[in-house]
């Protein structure tokens, strides 16, 4: 098989099993989130240009979820409440379920914050 004619091959294969290979890689994902954070960090620390860049695209992106953080930030202080999901540990996190909502959030320790992540 040609080269051309082999990526040709698996870009029409991944196209087509799109969906079963999200679903596959999410789940590789969540099975293995220590090594991915891992990678992740020591990949960061290695590329500080393209983290940067990887920064301004994100923001150009999602400018709502800065903005919406922005305001949540300023207007609901964490204090020393308790975690609203798992009422255990301490609250240092806020999550939104819609940006266009900035001051409707729930706080969250980390744990269940990055719980609510993964299902994303
Ligand atoms: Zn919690």
């Amino acid at each position: 098989m040609e080269r051309e004619e082999y990526l040709n091959y698996h870009r029409k294969y991944n196209r087509e099993h799109k969906n079963k290979i999200n679903k596959q890689s999410r789940e590789w994902v969540r099975n293995n989130a220590k090594k991915v954070t891992e990678n992740t960090i020591k990949w960061r620390k290695e590329n500080p240009e393209k983290v940067k860049i990887q920064n301004h695209n994100n923001y150009i992106r999602n400018k709502e979820k800065y903005y919406a953080r922005g305001i949540a930030q300023k207007n609901i202080k964490l204090g020393e409440k308790l975690c609203q999901r798992c009422n255990k540990r301490k609250a240092v996190e806020r999550h939104h379920t819609d940006y266009n909502k900035p001051l409707e959030v729930e706080l969250l320790c980390k744990k269940c914050h990055d719980e609510e992540r993964v299902k994303l």
